[in-house]
């Protein structure tokens, strides 16, 4: 049950009106694609501020793309109607913003030819997506879909069982979360979230050849890590047992925010607790997505 408004073919209506058939293609197939965003509340400011709003629906339209998915919505009108929607929930706390583009037509084929396509958004208040402040994350035996087996720079509905495979086998085995390889050995990224080390001074994450999605958030830390906190960030390939030898290790994600790591394959990761640089870019992070800091005010779209 959800007491919260939704955005559904164009309307604002009560989340718990919507009905899908259970012959939709999106259910049957998995065949949609969607977008996870953040809105901050900054109570001092008693404002409600979208993190780099623009750039989650220029990513959704481009999943749209790669998957013949047409909605017809413009990036800023799917930006005004997130917005809007926020507004009439009256939310005064930190959300979370779920976009969903979809194919809903009912005959059997799983194909994404029809030109049935539906679009939703729906939100709900989040302030952490896991309540913890360490993870403790092993390799998975699950290998990353590769570009050429479904679009790795898409969020593709159906593409999330590879996601949540790992992240079962990693939880059956007694971890927080696993890591992902690519087919040819080199670390990729989380089931749904990028991964940074920190070693020798530097921050290294993953290129985007090597089939992750390239994650805002991935741009943002890149961004406060050369501008603001003066740390070379270089852009290559990983290699796993660089993972264990790193200083720091780290998530990052719309949901997981800055996630530090301190075990990867029961090896500790630096002196086992989460990094000094972790947690300096996390704070950054933060402050910056809540609208606290001047230079990046311009990536926080207010709600009031
Ligand atoms: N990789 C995957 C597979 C994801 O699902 C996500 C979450 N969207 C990310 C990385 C992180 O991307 P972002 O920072 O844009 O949320």
């Amino acid at each position: 049950m959800s007491e919260y408004l939704a955005f559904y073919q164009g309307e604002f209506v009560k989340e718990d009106s919507i009905k899908i058939s259970i012959r939709s293609k999106a259910f049957n197939y998995g065949l949609g694609c969607f977008e996870g965003i953040r809105a901050y509340w900054n109570e001092e400011k008693k404002q409600l501020y979208v993190f780099r709003l623009k750039e989650h629906y220029e990513r959704l339209l481009q999943s749209c793309k790669a998957l013949n998915i047409n909605i017809p919505f413009t990036i800023d009108q799917l930006c005004n109607a997130t917005v809007e929607l926020l507004k009439r929930n009256n939310f005064k706390t930190t959300v979370y913003i779920r976009p969903v583009a979809y194919k809903s037509s009912e005959n059997l084929s799983p194909s994404l030819y029809d030109d049935d396509n539906s679009f939703l958004i729906y939100c709900q208040p989040l302030e952490r997506f896991i309540e913890k402040e360490a993870f403790r994350v092993c390799i998975s035996s699950w290998r990353r879909i590769s570009d050429n087996m479904i679009p790795a720079r898409t969020k593709p509905t159906g593409g999330y069982l590879n996601s949540a495979l790992a992240s079962l086998e990693a939880a059956l085995n007694g971890y927080d979360e696993a890591i992902f390889l690519t087919e040819d050995g080199k670390v990729c990224e989380g089931p749904g979230e990028n991964i940074f080390i920190y070693k020798n001074g530097k921050l290294i994450t993953p290129p985007a050849s090597d089939n992750i999605l390239e994650g805002i958030t991935r741009d943002m830390v890149m961004k406060i890590a050369k501008n603001d906190l003066n740390i070379e960030v270089v852009e290559r390939s990983i290699s796993r047992t660089e993972l264990y030898a790193a200083d720091e290790v780290f998530f990052t994600g719309t949901a997981m925010e800055v996630a530090p790591v301190i075990e990867v394959d029961r090896r500790i990761v630096g002196n086992g607790k989460p990094g000094e640089v972790s947690l300096k870019i996390r704070e950054y992070l933060m402050n910056a997505a809540m609208g606290n800091i001047e230079k990046y005010i311009y990536m926080c779209t207010p709600v009031y």
